[in-house]
């Protein structure tokens, strides 16, 4: 599966891309909140933060908090109206990570969450490996209360005991006092959440002693009975197989028997890459290769669900880096009318490139057996 392709003209390689690249791909953006002005009805609509990543954007939370945000200024006539636009909170406080901002009209709805579920899942999707710091539920709540939020130590309110005092007017501090018991009330359902993420960054035995030490979660039967739960919903052997590690992992460990937990976890890691992640691998790759010059979008379906798996392993691989190229030139040659996304996937895809070679492949001769060393990560394939 190693092709020496791109293993060389790294000088090459950087020189073409360096200047395309501005940086990474983040998570926070604006859009457009589209509506007539009620002053003079212009239908230009007006720019508005779609996704906030207060990780990313720190600097934000005093214009959350501020609330200025909360109304629209007509750039023409300076008339303000209300904000409509949902917006996506991330990493709003520990006790709330991920938050979507609506306006009272939406929250009225039978399912606010109704036509948003995009914009949810493609951020989770855009956070990657970091969605595991944001476990869900995804909470909901009325913009001012997100701006009262964005201001204050929501975490210290969560898990205080007593009532909160919150400045400013009676009805302010009651919805906000609203949003903290829905916090309060979920919190249990998130904790086994993050613990469940937790265990996908688990990667060797010592990391499974410090994940259990710092969430207790993990040893508890919730934990236990969502994972038992994944074994007879499986759709295939390895997804089976993966489930039924994950069970064996917890089960061991929670008895306190972490070596013997982790060598079988790693038993199993080398069986699923020999049964069935390795085959799938090179056959995508055969695929895709083929396709070079053929239908570039069914290319980029191969190279989107190859490139799915090399996230888990054979990172350092040349191969890895073959599929990147392909996939960033399929999208680039890709017909249609989406030609601005497709040149952000292309960006992001040579970033990634660089990101992989700068980090310095692997020996290939190495890559012809996987390791459990290299493979280890392979058991988070299949979660989330
Ligand atoms: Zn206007």
């Amino acid at each position: 599966m190693v092709s020496s392709r791109w293993a060389g003209p790294r000088a090459r390689c950087r020189s073409v891309l360096a200047e395309v690249i501005g940086g990474v791909v983040s998570i926070s953006h604006l859009t457009i909140d589209t509506g007539s002005c009620p002053g003079c009805r212009d239908q230009t609509g007006c720019r508005v933060w779609e996704v906030i990543d207060l990780k990313e954007r720190p600097d934000l939370r005093s214009e959350l908090a501020g609330g200025a945000w909360l109304n629209l200024r007509c750039d023409r006539c300076g008339t303000t109206r209300e904000r409509h636009h949902p917006m996506l909170v991330v990493h709003l406080s520990p006790e709330a990570p991920i938050v979507l901002a609506v306006s009272d009209e939406t929250l009225s709805t039978d399912d606010p969450f109704a036509g948003h579920w995009d914009l949810i899942n493609g951020t989770y999707d855009a956070l990657g490996p970091r969605r595991n710091d944001v476990p869900g539920p995804v909470m909901l709540a009325p913009f001012d209360v997100v701006a009262t939020a964005a201001g204050r130590d929501v975490a210290a309110d969560v898990t205080s005991a007593g009532a909160i005092a919150v400045p400013g007017d009676a009805e302010q501090a009651r919805r906000y006092g609203v949003f903290v018991d829905m916090l309060r009330d979920s919190r249990a359902e998130r904790r086994v959440n993050l613990a469940l993420n937790r265990l996908l960054t688990v990667f060797a035995v010592d990391d499974l002693r410090a994940a259990f030490d710092e969430l207790p979660e993990l040893a508890g039967p919730e934990v236990r009975a969502r994972l038992a739960e994944e074994v007879p919903r499986a759709q295939n052997d390895e997804a089976r197989l993966i489930a039924t590690a994950r069970v064996e992992l917890v089960r061991s460990a929670t008895e306190g028997r972490f070596e013997e937990a982790w060598e079988r976890y790693e038993e199993r890691l080398l069986q699923l890459s020999r049964q069935h992640v390795g085959p799938r691998v090179n056959d995508l790759l055969d695929q895709l290769r083929a396709e070079q010059r053929g239908d570039a979008h069914r290319a980029i379906e191969l190279g989107e669900e190859v490139l799915e798996l090399f996230r888990y392993a054979w990172t350092q691989s040349a191969a890895h880096v073959e599929a990147l190229m392909l996939t960033a030139a399929a999208y680039f040659s890709a017909s249609g009318p989406d030609i601005e996304d497709r040149l952000d996937r292309v960006i992001a895809l040579c970033q990634r490139a660089i990101d992989v070679i700068d980090a310095g492949l692997d020996d290939p001769e190495e890559q012809a057996s996987m390791s459990s060393e290299r493979a280890r990560a392979l058991l988070n394939m299949g979660a989330a």
